[in-house]
């Protein structure tokens, strides 16, 4: 099987089943011919022309690089199951000329946030472009709408990003009092925990409302943020993505709503002209992380500068 063959067997599958053809790869001293598939954010499909009329698929997982499925045959025209995974779009950037999840560390990076969610549509949206765009961000739950989307919160970890705890109620956390404060938090944590097997790592009061009491009671350092879109004023992609182009700086915290169509549309638009402008897209632990540095208990952190 010679490579042109592959590509116009690519370009067949392509046609016929509505995914997005890649690339080709040498893997092991085998070329393949990848997909990028839509039933998981996560996964890559490689595949070989094993016969004619048929291929074979692994899958491949991008977060834990190892193949968790391994030598399905599909039939040609067989359109049922694993074809129906097929059907999205996704964009795919030069896979094994480099690892595209690669962070170049001393490259400038921002990280963004999104809080009040999570939403059905909005945040799934903001999902997708992120895992298109290998980049990742912060989701800073609300727990009323966390323990509705169990499954959300399930992509939102297993596509590699980081879920923060915004309260169970979306409280004033000066305006209660102690006892209150640990149940909105841990309340959030038990439905993380629930539906993910993790707990949140970070803490943003709702309103940015903290006192030194606040501070001292919570057990996960707090992530407030140095760029706010003021997304949920504008309603306006065009203004939210200009204003974070204009005011964007190495190690900022972006502070953002996945609760807004026009937020949704924003990112869309905006993680691409990030990563043109040289600027890696990751969530607040794994910049602190990248950086060097540490976020201590008991402190509130605008960027990681
Ligand atoms: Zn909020």
């Amino acid at each position: 099987m010679d490579i042109q063959n592959l590509l116009d067997e690519g370009k067949r599958i392509v046609k016929s089943y509505g995914c997005f053809f890649a690339d080709t790869f040498v893997e092991q001293r085998k070329l393949y011919t990848s997909f990028v598939i839509g039933t998981s954010l996560l996964c890559i499909l490689l595949a070989e022309i094993s016969q004619a009329n048929s291929f074979r698929g692994w899958y491949y997982n991008l977060i834990n690089k190892d193949i968790i499925n391994k030598s399905v045959e599909y039939a040609d025209g067989d359109k049922s199951g694993q074809y129906g995974s097929f059907l999205t779009y996704y964009r795919y950037n030069a896979f094994g000329a480099s690892n595209p999840e690669e962070v170049d560390v001393n490259a400038p990076m921002v990280a963004l946030t999104f809080d009040d969610g999570p939403n059905p549509e909005y945040t799934n949206r903001i999902l997708t472009v992120l895992t298109e765009n290998y980049s990742h961000a912060t989701f800073f739950v609300v727990g009323t709408n966390a323990e509705k989307y169990p499954d959300i919160l399930q992509k939102i970890v297993l596509s590699g990003n980081e879920i923060g705890n915004h309260t169970y109620s979306h409280a004033n956390l000066t305006d209660i009092d102690s006892a209150e404060v640990e149940e909105e938090i841990d309340k959030v944590n038990r439905i993380v925990k629930k539906s993910t097997g993790e707990i949140t790592t970070v803490i943003r009061p709702p309103y940015g409302a903290y006192n030194d009491e606040v501070l001292n009671q919570l057990q996960q350092p707090v992530v407030l943020w140095d760029l706010d879109t003021e997304d949920w004023d504008s309603r306006n992609a065009q203004t939210i993505v200009e204003n974070i182009i204009t005011n964007i700086d190495d190690g900022d915290i972006i502070l953002m709503h996945d609760i807004y169509e026009s937020t949704a549309e924003a990112v869309e638009l905006l993680v691409p002209r990030l990563k043109e402008m040289g600027f890696q897209v990751v969530s607040v632990g794994k910049m602190t992380e990248y950086k060097g540095k540490e976020l201590e208990l008991h402190k509130a952190y605008g960027g990681v500068k």
